[in-house]
C-alpha cells in the first residue's frame, strides 16, 4: 500500500537551534519511518524578509542541511528539496493567485503578527502573497499530511480552500491536506521571554559547543523570587525546569519538588540540564562532522532530493495546465 505524504520544511533564515529540535526535527525524524517523507528548504520563502542579503541565503541552506543529517533525517528515507530550484512551484503560485483575493491575506493572523514582528515599514508584495507559495509547495508534492503549530494553522486552513476552489473550478486533481498538530509545547528561550530565536540571542544552537552550551544556561533567567537557595521556587515560570520536562523528563518532577521547596540550587539544577543537553546533543554533532567533511556527498543528497520533487511538481503541473486549458499544442 502506497504510503501518504508529508511535507515540511523551514525558511532557510540561520541554523537550526533546540527550539526547532523540539517543535519539529524530532518529530521528522520520527515521521520519515512511517510516511514517504519531503523537506522544502524553502530559500524563496526566506526572501521575502531577508532580501537585502540574498548571499547568506546560500549559506544558510548548507548548514540547515547539516543540522537534518546531524538530527537524523536520513536522505534515503527523505527527499530534501530546494524550493527555488523548482520553478513550477512560482508558477503554481501564480496561477493560484488569481483567484485568492488580497483581503483575505491581509486578514490572516498569522501574516499580521508576522508582519508586526519583522519590523518592515510596510508589508511586500511576496509578504503579503507567501501563504500563497506555501499553497503552492504543498499542492505542487501532493502532500496529504502537513505537520504544524498553532500558528500556521490559518495558513494550511488557506491551502485547502484554494485546493477546494480549484478543483470545483477547473478539474478535482489537487489534494487537499490534513493537518498533523504538534503536541510539543514551544521550546521557551533562555530569557524566560519568548520562543527560543536566533535573532532574540536566547538560542541554544545545536551545533553549540559544550562552552557555548554551558554559558547560554549559566546565563538563562530562572525564578525572581529566589534570591537564595533555601528560597522555595516557582518552576513553572522557570526556562530551566521547561529544559528539564523536554531534554530530561524522567528527573523533572523530582526538580520540581525541590525547587518548590528549595532544596536544590539553581547553580546545580543548571548544571543537570547542561549535561543531558550536552548528551543530546553530542551522536548529532558527532553526525554533522561526518557530513561537513564530505560536502560532495551533501551536494548530492540536495541536487537528488530536489530532481525528485521536481519530478512529482513537473507531473503535477501537467495536469494543473491540462485542467485550466493552458496546453496550446499536442
Ligand atoms: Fe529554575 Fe531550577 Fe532554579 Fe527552580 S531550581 S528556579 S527550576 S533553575
Amino acid at each position: 500500500m502506497l504510503k501518504e505524504r508529508v511535507l515540511t520544511g523551514d525558511r532557510v533564515t540561520g541554523k537550526l537551534h533546540l527550539g526547532h529540535y523540539v517543535g519539529s526535527l524530532k518529530n521528522r525524524v520520527m515521521l520519515q519511518d512511517q510516511y514517504e517523507t519531503f523537506v522544502l528548504l524553502a530559500d524563496v520563502q526566506a526572501l521575502t524578509t531577508h532580501f537585502l542579503k540574498p548571499e547568506l541565503i546560500r549559506s544558510h541552506l548548507r548548514e540547515i542541511t547539516l543540522d537534518y543529517l546531524a538530527a537524523g533525517i536520513k536522505p534515503e528515507s527523505t527527499t530534501i528539496f530546494i524550493q527555488s530550484m523548482i520553478p513550477e512551484i512560482a508558477e503554481l503560485t501564480v496561477l493560484f493567485s488569481m483567484f485568492v483575493t488580497v483581503n483575505v491575506l491581509r486578514h490572516n493572523p498569522t501574516i499580521k503578527s508576522e508582519s508586526r514582528n519583522s519590523g518592515l515599514d510596510d508589508m511586500y508584495y511576496g509578504f503579503l502573497g507567501y501563504p500563497v507559495s506555501q499553497a503552492a509547495d504543498i499542492t505542487i508534492c501532493k502532500a496529504t499530511i502537513i505537520p504544524v503549530g498553532e500558528d500556521q494553522l490559518p495558513h494550511l486552513e488557506l491551502t485547502r480552500k484554494i485546493v477546494r476552489r480549484f478543483n470545483e473550478l477547473y478539474k478535482p486533481i489537487l489534494v487537499e491536506p490534513k493537518a498533523l498538530i504538534s503536541d510539543m509545547p514551544r521550546l521557551v528561550g533562555t530569557d524566560g521571554k519568548a520562543k527560543m530565536s536566533k535573532s532574540l540571542g536566547n538560542a541554544i544552537d545545536l551545533d553549540s559547543s559544550a562552552e557555548e552550551i554551558s554559558h547560554q544556561i549559566r546565563k538563562a533567567v530562572t525564578d525572581p523570587a529566589r534570591i537564595h537557595k533555601h528560597d522555595p521556587g516557582h518552576p513553572d515560570i522557570c526556562p530551566i525546569y521547561a529544559y528539564h520536562c523536554a531534554f530530561r523528563p524522567e528527573g523533572s518532577s523530582e526538580i520540581r519538588e525541590n525547587c518548590k521547596k528549595g532544596t536544590i540550587g539553581c547553580g546545580d539544577c543548571k548544571e543537570l540540564i547542561t549535561r543531558s543537553i550536552e548528551e543530546l546533543l553530542e551522536p548529532m554533532q558527532e553526525r554533522r562532522a561526518y557530513y561537513k567533511a564530505r560536502s560532495s556527498l551533501v551536494e548530492d543528497i540536495l541536487i537528488s532530493g530536489t530532481e525528485r520533487a521536481r519530478t512529482v511538481a513537473q507531473s503535477t503541473m501537467n495536469e494543473v495546465r491540462e485542467a485550466m486549458s493552458l496546453h496550446y499544442f499536442d
